[in-house]
């Protein structure tokens, strides 16, 4: 299947369990093993965080993990606190739901 990216996670997001796999299909001899870049399961995984919520997968400093509500909270708090003592502007994507952060991204 071969359709836009941003679509693939949008038709991922609308099924009860379902994973996007990125596969590089260039010359390079990079592997072209599929990884998993999106992952969306109904209800939300359990949260990498708290262990005991559950929430929609996130782009964290650890790479994407499920992430409950009241963590997307806490944490971004951190993130924008961070920012602002280190003199840089937050990340819009950081510990924000991946599907919400898709009109942000290039195609
Ligand atoms: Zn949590």
């Amino acid at each position: 299947m071969n359709i836009p990216w941003k679509d693939a996670y949008r038709r991922a997001e609308e099924l009860p369990h379902a994973v996007v796999e990125s596969r590089y299909v260039g010359e390079r001899p990079y592997k072209r093993t599929p990884h998993i870049v999106f992952e969306h399961i109904e209800g939300g995984g359990t949260c990498w965080l708290c262990g005991k919520g559950r929430g929609p997968l996130c782009k964290t400093g650890h790479g994407n993990k499920f992430v409950c509500d009241p963590c997307q909270r806490d944490m971004r708090q951190h993130h924008e606190q961070w920012a602002r003592e280190a003199g840089t502007e937050p990340s819009q994507f950081t510990y924000v739901p991946i599907i919400d952060t898709l009109d942000l991204e290039p195609q």
